[in-house]
């Protein structure tokens, strides 16, 4: 168990959870079945209603507590409980300000701190550092290495880091990363001009669902610009508590972007588009952004939003399969966008639909819980694919790439081979298909 040291020189955090936020919850109970942590455990203090209350306790005065501490990390942060609330408690907001207040007021041992600065810090933000890893991972991969640490049994006695390693992303080259400041043509007449964030590790191990996404978007009459600019959107950094990191990004992405009269900006990354439209609460109170940030959140889109909201080109081939749907928290609980991709998968030619129960409880993957509690995260994938396999689809589809990848570990330990796909990969299938 972790010993967390008070941080005495800090105290009097700037982000906390506010007491407007805390006192909306009238302590229901409504939202506890929506939770995975309070289903998986059945305990009142990792439910949403449960750590409520400990927020409260802190909020009067109460130390934070190791316990405090694990209650609020183990929460998934999917906001299930946000949607299932009758009293519009803004849950995602409370848990990332206890995080941040969290951070502000503990010191976390030396061993934790510095592995925290190198990945929030040195890896995400920095492109170089970045195509470092990715490069790196793939010589891992491509040299024959990774085969040789899997079946020498090594791993097993590195305990968790088994695990860890079993979830590592397959890296795809060439990076996506070739691709920043260039400007991809609409197919056919230009009707909008928008702005494709590439997400930072997606970079080198998502770059062909980028690459697809892009093309998706050109077949749809837009003319789409990869701006050079850009960076990391902060989402991990705002789960992990580090806000004024986030807000860095945040700055370097309005700069990036905002300037340039985009009819959108769009993201294929649901985890990525949630804290990119909050932005403006990020920086609510920086003067010099805080109406850039209000104009940047109002262009704001994710891929599936955007696509739903057009008039979709229906210039498309058959893609003969069965598929299921895995609402992304921070999609269908952060954006609140579920029909979305559900209309566009159902206009797809010779695709058939088959709705799993609790498509929208969280499969375990939330940036990466998977990787810090992977307890919890495989219990949870587990369940999942027992809704999954009840369909008999052979192929999940869903809208974020923290998720494909949990979902093909998923299929890896439980699943009958179903093949895991972003909803615009089903989209270029289909366009390409057309003869
Ligand atoms: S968060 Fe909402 S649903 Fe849950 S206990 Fe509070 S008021 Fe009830
Ligand atoms: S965000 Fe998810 S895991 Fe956290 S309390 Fe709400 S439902 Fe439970």
């Amino acid at each position: 168990m972790a010993v967390y040291r008070q941080n005495r020189d800090r105290e009097g955090a700037a982000d906390a959870p506010q007491q407007a936020d805390l006192d909306r919850c009238v302590h229901c109970g409504l939202c506890l079945n929506a939770c995975p942590t309070y289903r998986e455990l059945h305990l009142e203090m990792d439910s949403p209603r449960g750590r409520i209350y400990q927020m409260v306790q802190v909020a009067n005065g109460a130390p934070i507590a190791d316990s405090y501490v694990e209650h609020i990390e183990l929460c998934l942060a999917c906001r299930g409980c946000e949607t299932a609330c009758p009293s519009g408690v803004k849950y995602g907001r409370l848990v990332e300000a206890a995080r941040a207040e969290i951070e502000q007021r503990i010191e976390r041992p030396l061993g934790t701190r510095l592995l925290r600065k190198l990945v929030f810090e040195h890896f995400l933000p920095s492109r170089g550092n970045l195509r470092l890893a990715g490069t790196t991972l793939l010589l891992y991969q491509a040299s024959g290495l990774q085969k040789l640490v899997r079946v020498s049994g090594v791993l097993r006695l590195m305990g968790r880091l088994r695990e860890i390693e079993a979830l590592s992303p397959r890296v795809e080259t060439p990076f996506f990363f070739r691709q920043m400041g260039r400007v991809f043509p609409a197919q056919g007449e230009r009707k909008y001009r928008v702005a494709f964030l590439g997400g930072c590790i997606a970079n080198f191990c998502f770059a062909r669902l980028n690459e697809a996404t892009v093309r998706v978007l050109q077949a749809n009459g837009c003319e789409v610009t990869v701006p050079e600019g850009q960076t990391c959107c902060g989402a991990l950094h705002v789960h992990a508590g580090l806000r004024d990191a986030a807000r860095r990004l945040a700055r370097r992405n309005i700069d990036a972007m905002i300037d340039q009269s985009f009819d959108a900006i769009i993201t294929n990354a649901a985890g990525c588009g949630s804290t990119l439209k909050e932005y403006d609460e990020l920086l609510e109170h920086d003067p010099r952004y805080a109406d850039r940030a209000g104009r940047f959140v109002a262009l704001m889109k994710d891929v599936t939003e955007f696509l739903a909201s057009i008039e979709l080109n229906p210039a498309m081939g058959e893609v003969r399969a069965t598929v299921t749907y895995q609402d992304s928290c921070h999609l269908a609980h952060g954006q609140r966008i579920r029909s979305a991709p559900r209309e566009l998968l159902n206009r797809v030619p010779g695709l058939k639909f088959k709705e799993m129960a609790l498509s929208d409880l969280c499969c375990g993957s939330a940036g990466i819980y998977n990787v810090a509690h992977t307890d919890m995260a495989m219990a949870l994938l587990e369940k999942k694919m027992e809704s999954v396999n009840a369909t008999a689809a052979g192929r999940i589809v869903t809208a974020n790439p923290g998720c494909i990848l949990q979902l093909r570990a998923g299929v890896e330990r439980h699943g009958r081979s179903q093949r895991v796909s972003h909803v615009v990969e089903i989209l270029d299938e289909a366009y390409r298909a057309v003869g």
